[in-house]
């Protein structure tokens, strides 16, 4: 329940930077575009070119964080898509006892009969279907 809710507030957050990253973006362009005509004024006509400065330099600091902030999260979304562990199913022959593991497949559920034991034929049960967590995963988060 936890997990559900706390992924839609995630692409919730994400879609609304989105937004106010280009609306960043759009107004770094205006002004870099106001910049480059006031610069062009002062080569023509020779008037003050501070407003130009300024408008350059805000131009190029908004587009500077909105590219920030944009590839910082694209790198934690891919991130969170690692992290997900895929879904295990294990298969064990009650005859000789052989196990395998391999991944869950739509309509595997405990103690269903699944395909014949490689050993001996007999049919294999799945005993076991988990989730997968890597160690290295763990040691990411160490608190
Ligand atoms: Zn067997």
């Amino acid at each position: 329940m936890t997990g559900t809710s706390a992924s839609t507030t995630t692409s919730r957050i994400s879609s609304f930077l989105l937004l106010i990253v280009f609306i960043t973006l759009a107004l770094s362009l205006v002004a870099l575009i106001f910049a480059a005509a006031l610069v062009a004024n002062y080569i023509n006509a020779g008037s003050d070119k501070t407003g130009a400065y300024f408008l350059l330099a805000l131009g190029l600091l908004g587009i500077a964080i909105s590219t920030y902030v944009l590839v910082e999260t694209r790198r934690r979304l891919s991130k969170l898509k690692i992290v997900v562990p895929p879904v295990m199913t294990t298969v064990e022959c009650k005859k000789c006892g052989t196990k395998s593991v391999r991944e869950f497949q739509r309509g595997d559920f405990i103690f269903k009969e699944t395909e014949p034991c490689q050993k001996c034929n007999d049919k294999m049960l799945i005993t076991a279907i988990y989730k997968e967590v890597k160690e290295k995963e763990k040691e990411r988060f160490p608190f």
